[in-house]
């Protein structure tokens, strides 16, 4: 596992909801009552390199630029004296996350970094996001590690709409987003499948508000899992947000905490059929401080159990859900088998 309180460096302000105060519940939960024994993973600063693998070297130099100021960057993200030597640590630690988890000393880990990345673009800061941190990282896993197919599976509350872009037109990496919609920031609608090398890699399902662990595990379990089996990653990457948590003040979902810890479960029983239990998380969103505590702390005492079979329970789908995937399941359709539930 990657933290470390310099993640608290970077600062939008006083009322921002992406605060430093998030990494602050989560190192004083491992400090005080950590769940389960795990392995600390030192954090190093990302090379311009590493970062030039999904970003352009012109809007990399402007972040450089703001180091020791504060400048706006987009209408809710501001670039404040310690963000950039603070985003370079972000991605940075999850690279050497998948290095400890390549060299076999990890088999799994999760990265708790800020500030976050699934939103940000090759040459744009957006959302909270300044460098794509899942993006750079499967970037190192192709480039570094030979890695040759890769899954990111993005269950933060919002769509990716940057990882989406770094890898819309390529079939090496397979992205698969659920997301609450119509929300911010506006993108991840179902028909848009991918293009060209990369049709029928790009998965997104849209959902309205109100979904709970028995949907996200009916959605993980009957879509999620038989295309992971077919396209059988090497590595499965998880842009984690918390922010589908009950009670989050950006959103409308009602994950619980030992929901987070059965879509681990069942993301290690997929990353152990097809990728030697190689699984990767890194924090996305996640605002609600309680809830984004125990969150972590469910996922960490998933991530740290010898899994037997995940945990049924949670209840029943929303009535909506069929419908809601009847698009998405259409489409999918035209590149994988899913089977009827
Ligand atoms: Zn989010």
């Amino acid at each position: 596992m990657v933290i470390d309180r310099r993640y608290m460096g970077h600062d939008m302000g006083g009322w921002h909801v992406e605060s430093p105060a998030r990494i602050e519940v989560l190192a004083r939960m491992l400090e005080e009552d950590p769940p389960v024994p795990y392995r600390a993973i030192e954090p190093r600063p990302a090379t311009d390199e590493e970062l030039a693998f999904v970003h352009e070297r012109g809007y990399i130099d402007l972040v450089r630029s703001t180091a020791g100021k504060t400048v706006p960057m987009d209408a809710d993200t501001t670039a404040g004296p310690k963000t950039w030597e603070t985003a370079l640590l972000a991605a940075g630690g999850f690279l050497e996350s998948l290095d400890r988890i390549m060299d076999g000393t990890v088999q799994n880990a999760i990265s708790l970094v800020r500030p976050p990345g699934h939103h940000a673009e090759p040459s744009r800061a957006m959302g909270f996001c300044f460098f794509n941190n899942v993006a750079v990282g499967a970037e190192h896993l192709l480039r570094r590690h030979g890695l040759g197919r890769l899954l990111i599976v993005d269950w933060d509350l919002h769509h990716g709409n940057g990882t989406e872009r770094a890898f819309y037109e390529r079939s090496d990496v397979l992205y698969f987003s659920v997301h609450q919609s119509p929300l911010y920031p506006g993108t991840g609608a179902a028909r848009f499948f991918g293009h060209g090398e990369g049709h029928g890699y790009n998965l997104n399902i849209p959902l309205l508000s109100g979904k709970g662990d028995a949907d996200y595990l009916t959605i993980f379990e009957k879509i999620l899992a038989p295309v992971a089996a077919q396209f059988g990653p090497e590595l499965i990457l998880v842009s984690a947000g918390f922010d589908i948590a009950a009670g989050d003040p950006l959103g409308g979902m009602a994950v619980t905490p030992a929901g987070f810890g059965r879509l681990t479960a069942s993301l290690m029983a997929m990353a152990e059929s097809t990728a030697k239990g190689r699984l990767a998380l890194v924090l996305e969103g996640g605002y609600d401080l309680p809830a984004l505590r125990e969150g972590v702390r469910e996922v960490l005492r998933a991530l740290g159990t010898e899994r037997d079979s995940p945990s049924p329970g949670g209840g029943s789908p929303s009535p909506s859900l069929r419908l809601e995937l009847e698009e998405p399941l259409r489409i999918f359709r035209r590149k994988w088998d899913i089977p009827s539930a």
